[in-house]
């Protein structure tokens, strides 16, 4: 029997950039000129199975510094038996963080524990892909026991206990039918970032906010923190493009210190901002507590750069947010995502996840309408990012209408780019960049 059991023959990794600081697509305070890039693996099977495709988002330079930690991952993939891997994707993800001394590079946190987040995923890819299900509903299908063996709870016992998670994953999946044909028909609400970035004119900015609001969408966002001028005049401009009934957040992307996020966020709220996004460094847990109690009724919101399920652990036992931005690509993946969903719901906080990049999109809506069919079981005051960016690059793109993602239909978890787009954006040798350096060697 050995011989026939499907086996993870290849862990193939590429090295992908878009040239998107061009057009300044991505521009905030923090980040003027991204070039949104993909840390990407494939798993390859025997057999001619399925592959399973995952990635870590980085912006540009690094991104092979990336691609590096999933390679150094590669000796604990290679050769696992596929079913194996598919039935307990939470044996491999333990096994990655806990390799003794590639966790000294973290513990958790950074570059490495994106690389595992990166393979993770891509087990999961391939385990919807086997079950012939999109993740979200492999996810919302599954049961209660199984997925509490999927979560590691070592470091936040104290906030949610094995037993809790139960419970809620008991409680959520009453009605998950219901809920699930109900997400079928109508999608998951969507907010877009696509008329907010800091390098876009007023004209621009006024522009898409208009288009925005004629496309269905209840809330934006515009980046904030360069300069407070600007963003008076730009806040005011997005606030007469859409008017008073439509949500309108504002992110720092860390732009500030405590004091500094306080006042500045108030010097801006006569604009009604609905929520005030990465107002100071994601590891200040304390610093959040204090910028929410200095701005409310304004809300706080953080968590793309939070690194792990410890640090949410501890800004919802802090009371120091009022919105979970959870990311699908910065955290160990899947297992890892599910905790964070978990507390959230035990916290009662609602889950806005981050996106945009490249395929943090399509990767994270999955985990949004897992959490409404079978978990919270309610989109209320929950929206996923939207920007509209770099999709036409995979297999099975997100697709928006009327404001709301639709559900996925396809088998696995949306991440897989096509062969063409890797090939002409791997980084340096790919057809984009060849002809790129030729420009610059003529100009
Ligand atoms: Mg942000």
């Amino acid at each position: 029997m050995s011989v026939t059991t499907a086996r993870i023959t290849a862990v193939d990794t590429y090295d992908i950039r878009f040239p998107t600081s061009r057009e300044l697509d991505g521009s905030d305070a923090m980040n003027p000129d991204p070039d949104y890039s993909a840390a990407y693996v494939v798993l390859r099977t025997s057999a001619g199975g399925h592959e399973g495709h995952g990635f870590s988002f980085t912006i540009g330079r690094g991104n092979d510094v990336q691609v590096a930690a999933i390679d150094a991952l590669r000796p604990h993939i290679l050769g696992r038996p596929v079913s194996d891997l598919c039935d307990d994707p939470g044996s491999l993800y333990r096994d990655l963080i806990g390799d003794s001394q590639l966790r000294w590079l973290g513990p958790e946190k950074g570059v490495m524990h994106m690389a595992i987040g990166a393979v993770v995923n891509a087990v999961w890819d391939l385990a919807a892909k086997r079950e012939g299900k999109p993740l979200w509903q492999l996810l919302a299908d599954a049961e209660p026991e199984w997925l509490v063996s999927q979560v590691d709870f070592r470091y936040i016992a104290d906030a949610l206990t094995p037993g809790e998670a139960l419970e809620l994953l008991r409680t959520g999946k009453q009605g998950a039918p219901e809920r699930a044909a109900e997400l079928l028909r109508r999608g998951y609400p969507a907010y877009t970032t696509s008329p907010g970035w800091l390098g876009y004119s007023d004209e621009k900015l006024t522009r898409l906010a208009k288009q925005a609001v004629a496309d269905g969408f209840t809330q934006i966002k515009l980046k904030v923190g360069a300069d407070l001028e600007d963003d008076i005049r730009r806040c005011r401009a997005a606030r007469e493009a859409v008017g008073p009934d439509i949500r309108m957040a504002i992110d720092a992307n860390q732009r500030w210190n405590v004091g500094e996020a306080i006042e500045w966020t108030n010097a801006l709220a006569e604009f009604d901002p609905y929520w005030i996004e990465e107002p100071t460094s994601p590891d200040d847990i304390l610093g959040h507590a204090t910028v929410r109690r200095g701005v409310s009724p304004v809300k706080v919101a953080t968590g793309e750069h939070v690194q792990n399920r410890i640090v949410f652990k501890q800004l919802l036992q802090a009371e120091a947010i009022d919105i979970l931005q959870l990311d699908s690509a910065r955290v160990a993946g899947v297992n890892e995502n599910l905790a964070i969903l978990l507390l959230a719901a035990k916290f009662g906080v609602p889950v806005c996840p981050h996106a945009g990049g490249v395929g943090l999109c399509e990767l994270v809506q999955h985990l949004s309408m897992f959490d409404y069919v079978a978990l919270t079981g309610t989109t209320e005051n929950r929206v996923i990012e939207f920007v509209d960016h770099l999709h036409q690059h995979f297999l099975d793109p997100v697709v928006i209408s009327a404001g709301h993602y639709r559900a996925p239909i396809e088998p696995g978890f949306s991440a897989a780019m096509h062969q063409a787009a890797i090939d002409t954006f791997t980084y340096p040798d790919g057809a984009f960049w060849v002809a790129d350096r030729a420009e610059g060697d003529q100009g």
